[in-house]
């Protein structure tokens, strides 16, 4: 077997920090990741070999020992007693423990079990998949309120989100060689709030969501994909307008002589103001259509305007009124 020069797989320098080796990894683990070759069994070879040199070149204690030896043939396989505490503190200094690695388990799998440690998670509850592809980062839900008004054409609304990115201070290890970053306090994490501009398509209406992919929280162990973040929209009841499905319904006041009499009549609506011939005779309760007056519908076209006509009967009368009234009620008998 070929002797492996770990600092030649990582592409870096044999001066690197462990910023510069964490930040080639994670180049180079990207190029190399087993999702873009699939069935290619000299990519997955490759991929292993770079977790393998990430595996010492990252741990301090590991590398001066491997810096002593050289490229090592073969295998890599530790000198015994190297499950000590790695450094003058004699804290570990990756918290979440790390097994020993061996010869028959290869690089892989520690590498992987390594960087969830960090993160304070055992990598024995991880499935092979997870193992193999990085593990995806949590989704966001948010919600967005609507007014009916904000459905009736394609409009952009704002919302301001707290999204977390990984720190690219420190590239996400929580430190600069052996100092806490300032930037993260050491968390690998940055919080801060964004403004997403959110087109809200055609049909789309109450508790539907919008998926601002990759936009949510960043992999845990910075190999797989960052989450989503899903809007929800909460459409806010309206006095006037009640949604069903794609129409708007509305209640229409008619004075009692014109419902009686029918004709022309003029009202506001969502879409605009429009008139209305509304037939002689019409009595409260009865419903009439306006058609495509509605909400957009996805493949195009509206729903319709549902009008619930309320006849009034005025209240205070004049004196001209009560007596056409009057004159009404001799008439009718
Ligand atoms: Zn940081």
């Amino acid at each position: 077997m070929a002797n492996k020069d770990y600092y030649d797989i990582l592409g870096v320098a044999r001066s690197a920090d462990q910023k510069e080796i964490h930040k080639a990894y994670r180049r180079r683990a990207r190029d190399l990741h087993p999702d873009k070759h699939k069935g290619n069994t000299q990519a997955e070879e490759k991929f292993k070999e770079l977790g393998e040199a990430y595996r010492i070149l990252s741990d301090p204690q590991r590398r001066k020992q491997y810096d002593l030896f050289g490229s090592v043939g073969g295998d890599y396989a530790p000198p015994p007693g190297w499950g000590q505490p790695r450094d003058a503190s004699g804290q570990d200094p990756f918290t979440g423990g790390w097994d020993e690695p061996s010869s028959t388990s290869g690089g892989f799998e520690d590498l992987f079990e390594a960087l969830w440690g960090r993160f304070g998670r055992g990598a024995r509850e991880r499935s092979q998949s997870t193992q193999m592809h990085g593990e995806r980062g949590s989704d966001i839900e948010v919600e967005l309120p609507l007014m009916v008004e904000d459905l009736l054409e394609p409009k952009a609304k704002q919302i301001r989100i707290s999204v977390t990115r990984r720190c690219e201070n420190c590239e996400g290890l929580g430190r600069n060689d052996a100092q806490t970053c300032s930037a993260c306090k050491g968390t690998g994490k940055v919080t801060h709030r964004r403004t997403f501009k959110i087109r809200i398509p055609a049909g789309l209406g109450d508790s539907d969501l919008i998926r601002l992919a990759g936009q949510g929280n960043p992999s845990p162990d910075g190999i797989g994909p960052s989450g989503d973040i899903l809007v929800r929209l909460k459409v806010k009841p309206h006095p006037k307008y009640r949604i069903k499905g794609r129409d708007l319904e509305m209640d229409l006041e008619a004075p009692d002589y014109q419902a009686a009499l029918g004709g022309k009549l003029e009202f506001d609506t969502p879409a605009g103001r429009i008139a209305l011939q509304l037939p002689a005779g019409t009595i409260s309760g009865k419903k009439l259509r306006v058609r495509g007056k509605g909400l957009p519908r996805k493949g195009g076209g509206r729903g319709d305007l549902l009008i619930n006509v309320i006849v009034t009967i005025p209240k205070d009368l004049t004196a001209e009124q009560k007596e056409l009234y009057q004159k009404l009620k001799n008439v009718g008998k």
